[in-house]
Parts: C-alpha cells; sequence; structure tokens
C-alpha cells in the first residue's frame, strides 16, 4: 500500500529538512516547498516534487499543492514549518521585519492551510501540524514582533482544531524551544545575535532539528481517533 502525500513548507534547512528525511526514510512521498529551489534538491529524496514557493505568495502554495496531489494524490499531512525569526526592540527594529514576520509565519501557515484543508474535510481525513515555538507560549527579550507571530500560530491553531475536530480532521502545535538551525542568521542586528548565540551556550546547546521531526512523525503516527494537541520540546538545560 504506497504511503499518502506528506507536504512540508520551509524544507530548504533546519526543523522542514530533517522532516522530509525522516518521513522520507518512512517511505512518504512528498512536496516540499521553499524559496531556495537549489537547497530542496540537493536532499535528493526519492518520490518528491520540489517547488521553489514563497509561502506569502497564495496562488503558488495552491498550484504547487495541486501539481503534488495530481502526482502522488490526496495530502495527508501538511507540516506548517515556514518561518523567520528576525530578533529586535520595538523602538528600532527596521518595521519591515514585522511585516517579513507576520506575512510568513502568520499569513504563510493560512495559505498553505487554505491549499490542503477543504480537501481534508471533504475526505475526512487529514492532519495538520503547525510548528510553534515555546516562544508561542511565553515572552523573551528582543522577540516582541516574533512572539506576537507565534502566540498567533498556537492560537489558530487551536482555534482550527476546535473547528475541525468532529470532522476526523487532526491539528497538532509542535513547540519548541531552541533548535540549532539557520533562524537566528537571518536577524539583523549583530549584538542581539550574539547575546542570543551566548544564551543557547549557557544552556548546553540547542535541540538537534531531528529531535523535533521525531516528535512531529510521533503526532502524526498515533491512531486517526487520536490528536496530540500540543508537544513542548526544548534541551533540557533551557530554563526559559
Ligand atoms: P531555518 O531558518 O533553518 O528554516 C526556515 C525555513 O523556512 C527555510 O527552509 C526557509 O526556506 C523557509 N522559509 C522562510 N521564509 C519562507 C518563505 N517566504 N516561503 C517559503 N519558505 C520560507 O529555521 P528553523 O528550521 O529553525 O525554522 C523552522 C520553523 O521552526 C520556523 O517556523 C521557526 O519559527 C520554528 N522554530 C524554530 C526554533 C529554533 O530555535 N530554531 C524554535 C522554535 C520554533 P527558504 O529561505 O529557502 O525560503
Amino acid at each position: 500500500m504506497p504511503k499518502p502525500l506528506i507536504v512540508i513548507t520551509g524544507a530548504s534547512s533546519g526543523i522542514g529538512a530533517a522532516t522530509a528525511r525522516l518521513f522520507s526514510s518512512q517511505g512518504h512521498p512528498l512536496l516540499l516547498v521553499a524559496r531556495r529551489l537549489e537547497r530542496l534538491e540537493a536532499l535528493g529524496l526519492p518520490d518528491t516534487l520540489c517547488r521553489k514557493t514563497d509561502v506569502t505568495d497564495r496562488p503558488a502554495v495552491e498550484a504547487a499543492v495541486r501539481e503534488a496531489e495530481e502526482r502522488y494524490g490526496p495530502v495527508d499531512l501538511l507540516v506548517n514549518n515556514a518561518g523567520a525569526m528576525l530578533l529586535g526592540r520595538i523602538a528600532d527594529q527596521p518595521v519591515d521585519e514585522w511585516e517579513r514576520m507576520l506575512d510568513i509565519n502568520v499569513k504563510g501557515l493560512l495559505f498553505a492551510t487554505r491549499a490542503v484543508l477543504p480537501g481534508m474535510l471533504e475526505r475526512g481525513a487529514g492532519t495538520i501540524v503547525n510548528i510553534g515555538s515555546v516562544a508561542g507560549r511565553k515572552t523573551f527579550p528582543n522577540h516582541a514582533a516574533y512572539v506576537g507571530t507565534k502566540f498567533a500560530v498556537h492560537a489558530m491553531s487551536e482555534n482550527l482544531r476546535e473547528e475541525v475536530a468532529a470532522t476526523g480532521v487532526r491539528v497538532v502545535t509542535v513547540a519548541p524551544g531552541a533548535v540549532e538551525t539557520e533562524l537566528l542568521s537571518h536577524t539583523s542586528d549583530e549584538r542581539i545575535k550574539s547575546d542570543y548565540q551566548a544564551w543557547k551556550e549557557s544552556a548546553g546547546g540547542a535541540l538537534d532539528p531531528d529531535e523535533v521531526a521525531a516528535a512531529i512523525a510521533y503526532a502524526y503516527g498515533r491512531p486517526r481517533n487520536v490528536t496530540v494537541r500540543e508537544i513542548v520540546l526544548a534541551a533540557t538545560g533551557q530554563e526559559a
């Protein structure tokens, strides 16, 4: 019996790439989307459609999903993982950084959800995993705009879970603490970046992205009548 299609946004690095490798090793066909196509293709995974797609471009997300479904059948799991963390203070952070985070982390997640949800509701089956954060549950210094987007992810995810619970569609929030990925590298304030790096080291290092992938696979792998609503995981040494 062929395994069903899994869609992963932001699969060109970090958690998304680790999740793509894990589900591919389990035999799933994949649709991987991100802006860096060469990084998606470099994963070299079988039965995988790689598409250069910006999650803020709703028609492009929709088109990639339709193309993948024509090739591999209906989407059974969407991992809403694409995200940006641009740390800064509200008083002086460039405003376009807020806009980028809101567009990618909040609107991008909604766009990908809309591309798969009607089909899942029709079939009465499917799982959506939204990658939140410990920063979607509590605040951190220099994180104000980012926590705004991640609190939004947690709220939308739980609200969607309630909305579709009776239909058989599952909605899961996976909330990691610090993970060793490229996420921090996009912050433009060098001082904030080095302070964050020092904080991660003082906690004995961050999670390996493979651990987050394993948590996603755990939730997805439960029987269809079980929804793991939320998984919060962080390095043992991370206090906050
Ligand atoms: P990375 O920076 O390594 O990965 C981010 C991914 O998102 C990349 O594949 C990137 O691809 C993609 N992405 C960014 N913008 C867009 C866009 N506009 N359209 C499509 N894809 C996009 O970081 P992580 O793996 O850490 O981040 C993954 C998720 O995990 C994020 O939602 C993040 O908020 C969350 N998270 C991370 C934590 C951490 O400490 N690392 C902690 C808690 C949550 P490309 O640039 O090629 O488009």
